[in-house]
């Protein structure tokens, strides 16, 4: 049994790995600021013997007194309505300070560190499909940059601890994914649509909806951090992990209406400042090293996903 750290912990991927963690029978520490992370998503495990929740924000340093063998730092608001505005410098000193003191943990620990980094590290992509080997096109100074050079420095944090100190490094640049456990809140583009067609609202797409993304259900995305966490002993990463499938808003906007019916009509709205124009990642890194590919088409992945928000959504509205 191995005793295994997860920051964000109540959050949406954090939360579906301490489950897939528990199911496989390590020990789990769970540790959350719940700024953006839920209680709710671990209900299912929070009484569990070998599982423990711990209120903390990693900005501060963390002390665990039982041994560590692994952490996963999934901590970090990952929706852009979430990181921008109020909480964008927040969003940074997650990034920063919460990387050195997971690192620092890891260290005292010798415990190998999972980083979960992010496809916004390429910023608006000018090579397509995105490599590792690219080094991606991010604006400093604008409205996503707490986000997207927030993980950037985490990125360099996690590389010069390894080549200084020594640290167990394991680097993932996660796509857009997308499952159970995502607030109905969160802003993201596959929850707000869902909601809106389960609700009967527009759905509200940012700018003429031909930007694109790839969309990776959660399951094989946990699937692929687990494999990397386990791969061998200086292996860093980075890899890219998401679904290759590339689809425009608009067509995402159409599939949703065509499954979930009602009245709802698309509308437009203002796009984003920054708002990535493509996203598409190469995974023949993942798929040569860690033996790993998506398995979840968009249209499973889907449906399951519907399953979940029509119960959250009826859920809230019963509690209110
Ligand atoms: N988006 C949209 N309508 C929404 C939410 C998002 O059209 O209600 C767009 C957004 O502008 C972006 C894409 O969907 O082009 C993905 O946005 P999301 O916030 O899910 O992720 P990210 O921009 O971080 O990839």
């Amino acid at each position: 049994m191995k005793t295994i750290l997860v920051t964000g912990g109540t959050g949406f991927l954090g939360s579906n790995l301490c489950i897939r963690l528990i199911n496989e029978g390590n020990r789990v520490i769970c540790v959350d600021n719940n700024y953006t992370g839920r209680m709710s998503n671990i209900e299912a495990i929070k009484n569990h013997p070998n599982f423990k929740f711990i209120l903390h924000d990693i900005v501060n340093p963390l002390t665990i007194d039982e041994h560590l063998d692994q952490i996963y730092n999934t901590a970090c608001p990952a929706s852009p309505p979430a990181y921008q505005g109020k909480a964008a410098i927040q969003t940074t000193k997650t990034c920063v300070f919460g990387a050195i003191n997971m690192l620092e943990l890891a260290k005292k620990h010798g415990a190998t560190i999972l980083q979960t980094s992010t496809s916004e590290v390429y910023g608006e992509p000018l090579v397509h499909p995105q490599v590792e080997s690219y080094r991606g096109n991010v604006n400093p100074n604008g409205i996503r940059a707490c986000y997207d050079e927030g993980k950037r420095c985490a990125e360099s944090l996690f590389f010069d601890y390894w080549r200084e100190e020594g640290v167990d490094i394991k680097v993932i640049r996660i796509f857009n994914t997308y499952g159970p456990n995502m607030d109905p809140k969160d802003g993201r583009v596959v929850s707000n649509f869902i909601c809106q067609a389960l609700r009967g609202d527009d759905i509200t797409i940012y700018g003429d909806g031909s930007q694109t993304r790839s969309f990776c259900y959660v399951d094989d995305l946990i699937e692929a951090m687990i494999r990397m966490m386990n791969s061998p002993k200086g292996f860093t990463g980075p890899v890219n992990t998401g679904n290759p499938g590339e689809f425009t808003i608009r067509e995402l906007a159409e599939k949703v209406v065509a499954k979930i019916g009602g009245n709802s009509k698309i509308v437009y709205k203002d796009l984003p400042k920054d708002d990535p124009t493509q996203r598409r990642p190469d995974i023949t890194l993942a798929k040569t090293k860690l033996n790993w590919e998506p398995k979840i088409a968009l249209d499973e992945g889907l449906d399951k996903t519907i399953s979940y928000f029509a119960k959250e959504i009826n859920l809230r509205s019963k509690v209110a």
